[in-house]
């Protein structure tokens, strides 16, 4: 298995759709990577290009410490799994995990030591000698994952190959596909659009949006300390609140964060938070998770919003839920709570809200994250941690 190095990749179509601009990326040997992004994003395209089945327009492409531009398709070893597996339906399983060897001029007694391999490593020795015709669809998927493994690539793609599954299956196989790579410490990039996949199955996550990196980091720090507002609206289900805000300070010095016509005190000791007193009466974006957000207790302070519409879900239950609006500049916001356990409510009714202030968001208008009291970079929560919890 190998390394790769994305530096500076750009790719602009025939037709001058730029379908990637100064992609930076290092993947280490062993790693599972998954790109993700909606639709469009140009995260086939990477993959492509790693494929080799597309030539980057600008940049290089280093394959374990070589450039890619320089090596023959063979000489890349990089295998791909396609959402259609790509099976030949006259040839039994066997036959279709041969195929690949055979092109390689394999000797029989090499071929035949690979597939048991592999057919043991994927739970299929039993298969081998069915028709593609005889498979349910998530076996077809493991002889598609078998084949492209036979040959012992540097470097194993899969591009969306669960979306051919039911959900139930999908869960399993993707299950399947992590313990797989654990197991064989493959290097792997697996392409998707579906951020729970993404989560569940990366060591480390690449956000796309229009082509460009928004960030490469493991699940948790994706989802903890969002670089950006695409990013923090792209990763969790239901998605943050994003909501337009102010930070102001009260007589007393102390911030107040704006969330439509309310005004929250953010808590800690006055000058707490001085490292954002730069932004101060500037327009930000705030950002709360739908489990930020919970019932205020009896005769406590809160906010109050409208009940729209209602999900019991069993475990949880979500409200949609519609602040007042004020003038021009407060407009009603939308927020999704995300309550443990059941809870049940008249549809319309004015619900007491409180905030989870560590759990606030601050983003510029340009959409990076503010920075973490304290800290240099800028892909934090500006809140954070409770100031309590610190002092
Ligand atoms: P994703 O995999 O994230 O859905 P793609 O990499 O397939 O995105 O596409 C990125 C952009 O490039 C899209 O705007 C798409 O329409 C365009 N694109 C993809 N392939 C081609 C092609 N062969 N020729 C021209 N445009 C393409």
């Amino acid at each position: 298995m190998a390394a790769v190095e994305f530096q500076h990749i750009e790719k602009v179509y025939a037709n001058g759709v730029r379908a990637l601009s100064d992609v930076n990326l290092g993947i280490a040997d062993g790693e599972l990577m998954v790109f993700v992004g909606p639709s469009g994003c140009g995260k086939s395209t990477l993959l492509r290009i790693l494929a080799g089945l597309e030539q980057p327009t600008q940049g290089n492409l280093i394959i374990d410490g070589r450039d890619a531009a320089r090596l023959t398709p063979q000489e890349r070893n990089v295998a791909m799994v396609f959402q259609d597996y790509a099976l030949y339906p006259n040839m039994t399983v066997r036959g279709n995990l041969e195929f690949p060897l055979r092109m390689r001029r394999c000797s029989r007694a090499e071929m035949s030591a690979r597939i048991t391999r592999i057919a043991e490593l994927l739970g299929m020795a039993e298969l081998l000698d069915r028709l593609p015709k005889q498979l349910s669809g998530g076996q077809r998927q493991r002889v598609a994952m078998g084949r492209a493994l036979v040959r012992e690539p540097t470097v194993f793609l899969l591009d969306e190959p669960l979306s051919n599954l039911d959900a139930k299956l999908r869960v399993q196989v993707r299950a399947e596909i992590g313990e797989l790579q654990r197991r064989m410490q493959a290097t792997m990039v697996y392409v998707t659009h579906d951020q729970v996949e993404a989560m569940t199955l990366g060591d480390r996550i690449a956000v796309l949006n229009k082509g460009a990196l928004q960030q490469v980091a493991p699940p948790k720090e994706l989802y903890d300390r969002p670089a950006n507002v695409f990013v923090a609206g792209f990763i969790g289900n239901p998605p943050m609140n994003l909501f337009p805000t102010r930070l102001t300070l009260d007589a007393t010095g102390r911030l107040r964060v704006t969330l439509g016509n309310e005004s929250l005190a953010v808590p800690g000791e006055p000058g707490t938070y001085q490292h954002l007193n730069r932004w101060v009466e500037q327009p930000l974006m705030g950002g709360i998770r739908p489990e930020g957000l919970a019932l205020a207790p009896e005769g406590m302070a809160g906010f109050r919003a409208t009940l729209a519409e209602a999900e019991y879900l069993g475990h949880e239950t979500l409200l949609h839920l519609r602040t007042a609006a004020g003038d021009a500049a407060n407009r009603a916001i939308a927020l999704v709570a995300r309550l443990q356990g059941m809870h049940a409510f008249v549809k319309g009714s004015s619900i007491c809200l409180q905030v989870d202030m560590s759990q606030l968001y601050l983003f510029e208008n340009t959409g990076a994250a503010l920075p973490q009291r304290g800290a240099a970079g800028t892909d934090a929560v500006a809140l954070g941690s409770t100031p309590r919890r610190e002092a």
